[in-house]
This record gives structure tokens, C-alpha cells and sequence, in this order.
């Protein structure tokens, strides 16, 4: 295992076990948990002003906006936990202009890997179908499966054109799953 803090991006649709690998990766590697989903709910409870403003848009189903997370995470990334410590990313970015900013804040070579933790769309929906979060209306889940195809994707590409991009399968046990995360993250830190 490499002495140099991991800073990963994990990607993947809603309902992909993405949070659920993040943290286990996260003890595994004693690193941080960046998510920007739970960072979100945590604004909402706490009624602080980016709650406020969160909710609504987090309900729908839509996307909060790309000035609000890029300073959310700018912030969050500063952080000498981070710097020191390192990073998983679970959620961000999801957009070309929040992968700009993330590459910004790190530089180019400071990104170990992308990963992109594959589950077909029927297998997810059936999976959040059965997960019932109170913001899982049907609604809710098709406008971020919809999102995630328009704004989310060509990110694929993106970090794939800077030699980044490693696509595990997320079908299986969790353990599998995660035996196959490790494999690729250890690949990609050489
Ligand atoms: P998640 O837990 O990652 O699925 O995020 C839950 C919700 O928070 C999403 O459906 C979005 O409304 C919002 N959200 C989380 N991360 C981001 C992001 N990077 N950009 C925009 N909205 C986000």
C-alpha cells in the first residue's frame, strides 16, 4: 500500500452501493469520506441556511448548483484532515464544471483514480425501490437516473481522456464488490 494520501473519485449511479463501498474503503485505507450527499443532509437537519436552500432541489431530485458544491467542497478539501490524510469522493463531482474546479483544487496529477463502479439502470431501480429513503419517490429516483445520464456520464469520458477512468463491476456481494475496488485502486496508485 502506497504511503502517499489516496484521493479517489468514486462514481456511480444512485442505488450503485457507491456510499456503502465508500465507507468501507474509508476504514480500509484510514482515509476520509468526503461525501457531498450526506454533507447536504446534514445542512438539511441542522436548518442551516444551505439546508434551506438544499432541500427543495435535493426532493426533486435535481441537481444543487455548481457554485454551492464547489465552495462546499473547495472548503471541505482544504481541510488538513484531507491534506494530510487523504480522500474518497462520493458524489462529487457530477458535472463537467464541478470536475474542472476538483481538478483545480488538486492539480492534474493529483487525482490517483476515477472510479466508476458499474450498475446497470433496471438493477439499481430495483434496488432504491426496495431501500425506500424518504426522498426516493418514483419521481425523484427517474429525474437523477435522467441527470445522472445527462450530466454525469460524459464525466466517464472526461477522466477518461486523462488516462484516469477504472470501471469496476458492481454486480455481487458487497464483499466482492469491494475485493474488486481495492484490486483497482491499488492498480491505478502503482
Ligand atoms: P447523493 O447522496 O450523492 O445521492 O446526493 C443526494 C442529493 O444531493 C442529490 O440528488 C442532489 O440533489 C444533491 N447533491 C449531492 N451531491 C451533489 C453534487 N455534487 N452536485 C449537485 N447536487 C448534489
Amino acid at each position: 500500500m502506497s504511503d502517499r494520501p489516496l484521493r479517489i473519485v468514486l462514481l456511480g449511479r444512485q442505488g450503485s452501493g457507491k456510499g456503502t463501498q465508500a465507507a468501507r474503503l474509508v476504514e480500509y485505507y484510514n482515509t476520509n469520506h468526503v461525501s457531498t450527499g450526506d454533507m447536504l443532509r446534514a445542512a438539511v437537519s441542522e436548518g442551516t441556511e444551505l439546508g434551506l436552500k438544499a432541500k427543495a432541489v435535493m426532493d426533486a431530485g435535481e441537481l444543487v448548483s455548481d457554485d454551492i458544491m464547489n465552495g462546499i467542497v473547495a472548503e471541505r478539501l482544504a481541510k488538513p484532515d484531507v491534506e494530510k490524510g487523504g480522500v474518497i469522493l462520493d458524489g462529487f463531482p457530477r458535472t463537467p464544471a464541478q470536475a474542472d474546479t476538483l481538478v483545480g483544487i488538486l492539480g492534474s496529477d493529483g487525482i490517483d483514480a476515477a472510479v466508476n463502479l458499474d450498475v446497470p439502470v433496471d438493477v439499481v431501480k430495483q434496488r432504491m425501490a426496495a431501500r425506500g429513503r424518504p426522498d426516493d419517490t418514483p419521481e425523484a429516483i427517474d429525474r437523477r437516473l435522467a441527470l445522472y445520464e445527462q450530466e454525469t456520464e460524459p464525466l466517464l469520458e472526461w477522466f477518461g481522456q486523462r488516462g484516469l477512468l477504472v470501471v469496476v463491476d458492481g454486480l455481487g456481494t458487497e464483499a466482492e464488490v469491494f475485493d474488486r475496488l481495492v484490486a483497482a485502486i491499488e492498480m491505478a496508485r502503482g
